[in-house]
C-alpha cells in the first residue's frame, strides 16, 4: 500500500510573494515621501555559481520591489583589505541603504572582517556581530535573514513557540545561532546541536520543532521525526536536496516545509523587506 503524505506543506513561495509584495508597498511609500530610490548592495567576490544565482536573484527581486540594485563583482584575487575598503565605501554612500556580502567568499579572504565593515543601519542580511548581540538580546535589529524568514513561515502557520522544545542542529553565525536566539526569544525551549553533539538522533526524537542546518543531504532521518513535530529544512544541497529525508519526514511530521519552495525563498523576500526598513530608517519615512 503507498504511504501517504500526512504533514501539510508549510510554503515559502506563497509566503514570500507576500512579503515581496508588503515590502513593494513600503518602497512606493518612502519615494513618495523623499523622492529617493532606495539601493541595494550586492557584492561578489569570484565567481562560484551558486553565489552567481543567488546575488542574481536578490537584484532581480530587489529591481521587482522598485528598489535599485547596485551589482558589485570583484576577482576572487581580491584581499581582505580591498574588500574591506569597498564595503566601507558602500557604507559611506549615502545612495546606498542595504549591503549584501555574498558569502562564502574565496578562501584567503577574511569573512569576518568584511561582514564587520558594514555598518549596522545598513547590514539587510543580518551578519555583523553588532546584528547578532542585538538578535541575542532581542533588541530592534536585522535579523540574519535565514532564521528571520523561518521564524516568519512558523508564525504564518500559527506554529506554537511559547514553551515549545525546539531542536535546532547547525551552529553557524548566520543560521544555527540566531536560529536559536529567536526561538529562545519567543520562549522556546531550544537546543543547539552540532557536529561534536552526542546521541543527536535522541534529542531530535523529543523536538516539537526541528530545524536543520546542516548542510548534508537528507541528514536527519525519518525516525528521528517526532509524531506531528514540525520540520522546517534550511539545508539546500546539490540536486535540489534538503537536509532532512522529505518524504520518510513528511509521513510523520504535522508541518513541513519542502525544498526547494519553502525556506529558501523567504531568505531572499526577508532580505528584501529588511533593505525596505533601512532605508525607512535611514531617509525617516515612518511607514
Ligand atoms: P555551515 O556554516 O557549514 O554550518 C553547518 C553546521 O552543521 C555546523 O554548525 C556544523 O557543526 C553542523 N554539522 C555538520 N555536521 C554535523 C553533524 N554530523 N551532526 C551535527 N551537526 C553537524 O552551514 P550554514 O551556512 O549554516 O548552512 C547550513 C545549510 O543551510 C546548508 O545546506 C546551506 O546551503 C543552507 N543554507 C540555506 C539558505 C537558504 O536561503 N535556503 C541560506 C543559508 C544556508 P560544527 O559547528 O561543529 O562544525
Amino acid at each position: 500500500m503507498a504511504t501517504e503524505l500526512s504533514a501539510k506543506i508549510m510554503d515559502g513561495r506563497a509566503l514570500a510573494q507576500r512579503v515581496l509584495a508588503g515590502a513593494a508597498g513600503k518602497v512606493a511609500r518612502i519615494k513618495e515621501a523623499s523622492g529617493v530610490v532606495p539601493g541595494l548592495a550586492t557584492v561578489l567576490v569570484g565567481s562560484d555559481p551558486a553565489s552567481v544565482t543567488y546575488t542574481r536573484m536578490k537584484r532581480k527581486r530587489c529591481e521587482e520591489a522598485g528598489m535599485r540594485p547596485v551589482r558589485v563583482e570583484l576577482p576572487a584575487t581580491t584581499s581582505t583589505e580591498e574588500l574591506v575598503g569597498i564595503i566601507a565605501d558602500l557604507g559611506r554612500d549615502a545612495s546606498i541603504h542595504g549591503i549584501l556580502v555574498q558569502h562564502p567568499v574565496p578562501q584567503p579572504i577574511d569573512k569576518r572582517a568584511a561582514f564587520e565593515a558594514i555598518p549596522v543601519e545598513k547590514d539587510v542580511d543580518g551578519v555583523t556581530s553588532a546584528s547578532l548581540g542585538r538578535t541575542i538580546l532581542g533588541m530592534p535589529a536585522f535579523g540574519s535573514c535565514t532564521p528571520a524568514g523561518i521564524m516568519r513561515l512558523l508564525r504564518e502557520y500559527h506554529v506554537p513557540l511559547d514553551g515549545a522544545y525546539a531542536v535546532v542542529v547547525g551552529r553557524s553565525p548566520i543560521l544555527g545561532r540566531p536560529m536559536a536566539s529567536m526561538l529562545i526569544n519567543a520562549h522556546a525551549t531550544v537546543t543547539l546541536c552540532h557536529s561534536r553533539t552526542r546521541d543527536l538522533a535522541a534529542l531530535v526524537r523529543g523536538a516539537d520543532i526541528i530545524i536543520a542546518a546542516v548542510g548534508k543531504p537528507e541528514f536527519i532521518e525519518a525516525d528521528w521525526v517526532k509524531q506531528g513535530a514540525v520540520v522546517v529544512d534550511a539545508g539546500y544541497n546539490p540536486g535540489n536536496v534538503g537536509d532532512v529525508d522529505f518524504a520518510g519526514a513528511a509521513e510523520r511530521a504535522s508541518l513541513i516545509t519542502p525544498v526547494p519552495g519553502g525556506v529558501g525563498p523567504m531568505t531572499i523576500a526577508t532580505l528584501i523587506d529588511q533593505t525596505a526598513d533601512a532605508a525607512a530608517q535611514q531617509l525617516r519615512v515612518s511607514l
